[in-house]
C-alpha cells in the first residue's frame, strides 16, 4: 500500500530496520502479528556459478554471484558481471527460494542451470539471511 510516507527513502529505511527484527526474533519478541503489522519473512539469496561443465561462453567464472536482498534489490560485485541468460533462468525461482519450501518440494532444489547448452553452468542458490519486513513495505 502506498502513502505519502512512502517512497525510495522509507524503502531505503526497512533494510536498516529490518536486521534489528531479525535480532528481535532471535529473542522471541516482535510476537504480535496483527493484521497492522503484517509481515514478509524472506531469504536473502546469493546465486553462486557453482561448476561449468562446458565451454564457459559469457565469461563467467565459478564464484561468480549476484545477490537478492531486501526481496528485490539485486547487485553484482564491483568489477563482475553476470550473465544475462543464466540471470533469466533463475528470476523464477528467486520467490520460492527467498520463502520456506517444503524440502520435498521441487522448488526446494538450490540447483539451476544455463539454458546454454554449450555452456552447461550449474549455479547453486544460497540463502545469506532472513529478513522479517513489514508487508505494505513490499507492495
Ligand atoms: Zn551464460
Amino acid at each position: 500500500m502506498l502513502d505519502g510516507s512512502s517512497g525510495p527513502s522509507s524503502i531505503g529505511g526497512y533494510c536498516l530496520l529490518e536486521q534489528e527484527d531479525v535480532m528481535d526474533e532471535m529473542t522471541g519478541e516482535n510476537a504480535d502479528n496483527t493484521a497492522a503489522q503484517r509481515r514478509t519473512e524472506l531469504s536473502d539469496l546469493r546465486v553462486v556459478v557453482d561448476r561449468i561443465e562446458g565451454r564457459s561462453v559469457c565469461g563467467l567464472r565459478p564464484g561468480d554471484s549476484f545477490d537478492v536482498t531486501c526481496s528485490s534489490r539485486l547487485s553484482i560485485p564491483a568489477g563482475r558481471h553476470f550473465c544475462l541468460y543464466a540471470l533469466s533462468a533463475v528470476l523464477p525461482l528467486l520467490p520460492a527460494a527467498q520463502r520456506s519450501v517444503d524440502p520435498d518440494d521441487w522448488l526446494a532444489s538450490d540447483e539451476v542451470a544455463c539454458p546454454d547448452p554449450e555452456e552447461r553452468l550449474i549455479m547453486r542458490i544460497e540463502r545469506t539471511g532472513r529478513r522479517s519486513i513489514p508487508t505494505e513495505d513490499l507492495t
